[in-house]
């Protein structure tokens, strides 16, 4: 991209234009023995590293976790019989396009299905992975129609792919439309901006969140950092933005083989998102999606990092370990109850 065209984009588009995206761009960082192989690998679900990321990764390390979460690997090429496209049912609990209604005061709203790093490990990349252009005008009529007609939804999750990586426009038009619909009390966006594309945590977006929230209308974001080495300075100004504009922030991640199957590695992670005012929220066992069962670990020693986590570090640093299960079913809590107080004083 020309330096004229540059002028007339913010930071964090540039940054996003300059992703790795190809095979080719992707061995300058390091050697591809099976690129034939890896072909066949993005052609089922793109490749984009942004800048931000590419930094934190050792690439001297063959088996550096962040690496782990974003290039891709020939085993996911792989599929077992159990592994599904959808597997946790959001189509079957789609009424309309672009909206599931799994439970029933809040519904998932997918506002695009473009991400800015596309993760190895995504339990969508059945849609996430496709160039989908998401809704469309009349789309998002329909969503508002069905709002109005379910006032039973208080809580509406814009979620893809990552909604924050639509332009400002289009994220205040989602929210102004959303706040107006009288049942909605609580917007929450499901992204991994603040992680992999911080810069994308402008002034402006700021000024945006303020307008459409309020002391009994908050904007919840859920964010999604799986590692502590992820949380880099940028990373944590970008939330400190976010927080010091009042909105509140909870992390959700999966449980990876290599990246943070070690009880060490999800305390300091946690430790660490407490320390920058982002909850611990949801661990979640890996979903059986098709193509990440090289990701995925017995549920027992989930359960044993979890036990391992209790009584170790503060209580407000443990999220729940939880499991969706297949067919729409939801999502039921694996982790065992807390120990008493007088067992950890
Ligand atoms: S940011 Fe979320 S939706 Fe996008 S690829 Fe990663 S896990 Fe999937």
């Amino acid at each position: 991209m020309d330096s004229f065209l540059y002028m007339a984009l913010e930071q964090w588009q540039v940054e996003l234009s300059q992703c790795v995206r190809s095979l080719d761009q992707l061995e300058q960082y390091i050697p591809l023995e099976n690129k034939e192989r890896l072909r066949a690998v993005i052609a089922n679900m793109r490749l984009s590293i942004t800048p931000h990321s590419l930094k934190l990764i050792n690439f001297n390390d063959p088996s550096d976790p962040l690496m782990l979460i974003c290039v891709p690997q020939e085993a996911e090429l792989k599929f077992s019989p159990e592994e599904l496209e959808d597997p946790i049912g959001d189509q079957l609990k789609s009424p309309i396009p672009f909206l599931t209604h799994r439970y029933p005061d809040r519904v998932l709203i997918y506002a695009t299905f473009f991400c800015s790093l596309f993760c190895r490990f995504c339990f969508r990349k059945y849609k996430t992975g496709e160039a989908n252009p998401g809704p469309r005008p009349d789309d998002i009529t329909k969503i508002e129609q069905y709002l109005l007609e379910h006032p039973e939804v208080d809580e509406a999750i814009l979620t893809g792919g990552d909604p924050l990586t639509l332009l400002d426009t289009q994220i205040e038009e989602w929210l102004r439309r959303l706040r107006a619909v009288p049942s909605i009390n609580r917007i929450r966006i499901h992204t991994r901006v603040p992680v992999n594309l911080p810069s994308r945590i402008t002034d402006n977006l700021i000024e945006i969140f303020k307008k459409y929230m309020n002391a009994t209308h908050p904007i919840y974001i859920v964010t999604h950092f799986n590692h502590p080495r992820e949380i880099a300075g940028e990373n944590i100004e970008a939330i400190a933005k976010l927080v010091n504009a009042g909105v509140v922030i909870r992390n959700q991640h999966p449980l990876l083989k290599g990246v943070n199957d070690d009880a060490k590695v999800l305390a300091e992670l946690y430790k660490k998102l407490v320390n920058i005012r982002v909850a611990p929220y949801y661990l979640h066992q890996l979903d059986q999606a098709k193509g990440i069962g090289h990701f995925r670990i017995p549920i027992e020693h989930g359960i044993e990092l979890m036990r391992a986590l209790q009584g170790t570090i503060t209580g407000i640093a443990i999220p729940r370990y939880m499991l969706d299960q297949p067919n729409g079913q939801g999502k039921i809590q694996l982790t065992e109850p807390q120990k008493s107080a007088a067992e950890h004083p």
